[in-house]
């Protein structure tokens, strides 16, 4: 007899790791038709990935991701954010070259959540040899016992695949939980965070993408009207006028490509106003992290 495997998969990483690329390329061709109902799960589902019989889905940290307010490291510490991991596995992201106190503090709740957890160390396309992921694998193995190790590239679709692979197998033995992957949608910022983030991909070259952080400041939605506010972050002032441009035309280019994805996916009119702001190493800064999502 086959055995299917299904279970709930959270990702939780700091800032910057490569959580929502990694999502974003695991759903780009799953998620092409949804329905605009808002569904009411026990979970908050992001993407249901369906691979053969088996099933992985993946779900929010909603206390984490809609607390857009408090510290990272608080809110991390709050015993309530532990009932948010509430999965079968956790995937932990990490990159391989940064690693810090967040880290170390998104590993402390793991811990303390003593659920089953896979370790990603992400973007290891930079490395000339992927054997110098090593010495960071042995560095990290040493903190916990994680049930897997993975070191991958967010951006390989190859590698991504492998990975499905991986942590299906760690999975429950059970049939697929959720019958119509039509009818979940990721949310609404996370939407427009990627299709911002593509554009930004598409229109500026060398390192500004991989430096930049995008972030859904304010979605007002009216009748026949979305509005979003979005704050792209850049680490210098240089980095700003390029994502500017001449006069503007570069971060037109990409407004205008965004607001046109949104406009098909959300099936509204949307209005969109972009900023591009300067925060000199931002994944590092406190106050920052207390303002993005994790
Ligand atoms: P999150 O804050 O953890 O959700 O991280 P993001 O998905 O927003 O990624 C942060 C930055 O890292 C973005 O500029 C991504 O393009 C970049 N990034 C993500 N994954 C990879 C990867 O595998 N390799 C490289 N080189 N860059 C990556
Ligand atoms: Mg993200």
């Amino acid at each position: 007899m086959m055995t299917k495997r299904c279970g709930y998969v959270t990702i939780v990483g700091k800032p910057n790791v490569g959580k929502s690329t990694l999502l974003n390329n695991i759903a780009q061709k799953k998620i092409s038709i949804v329905t605009h109902k808002a569904q009411t799960t026990r979970k908050n589902v992001k993407l249901i990935r369906n691979i053969g019989d088996n099933q992985i889905i993946f779900t929010d940290t909603p206390g984490v991701e809609t607390s857009v307010k408090s510290n990272l490291g608080k809110h991390l510490n709050k015993t309530s954010y532990m009932s948010t991991f509430d999965a079968d596995i956790i995937i932990f992201m990490t990159s391989y070259n940064k690693w810090n106190k967040n880290d170390e503090v998104v590993l402390k709740n793991i811990k303390e959540s003593g659920l089953p957890t896979i370790l990603v160390i992400n973007k290891i396309d930079r490395l000339k040899k992927r054997d110098d992921v090593l010495p960071v694998i042995n560095m990290i193995r040493k903190k916990h016992d994680f049930i897997e190790i993975i070191p991958m590239s967010a951006l390989r679709e190859q590698e991504i695949s492998k990975f499905l692979t991986i942590i299906t197998d760690h999975l429950p033995q059970q049939a697929p939980l959720i019958e119509n992957e039509s009818l979940y949608q990721p949310n609404d910022s996370f939407i427009i965070t990627e299709r911002v983030r593509e554009h930004i991909l598409k229109n500026v070259h060398q390192e500004i993408p991989y430096e930049t952080t995008v972030q859904v400041e304010k979605i007002e939605d009216e009748e026949t009207i979305k509005k979003v506010h979005v704050v792209i972050w850049v680490n210098t002032d240089g980095q700003k006028r390029i994502l500017i441009g001449k006069k503007g035309s570069v971060l037109k280019i990409i407004g205008t490509n965004t607001r046109l994805d949104l406009e098909k996916y959300f099936e509204k009119k949307i209005h969109i106003k972009l900023w591009v702001k300067i925060k000199n190493d931002w994944w590092n800064n406190e106050d920052f992290i207390e303002r993005t999502e994790v």
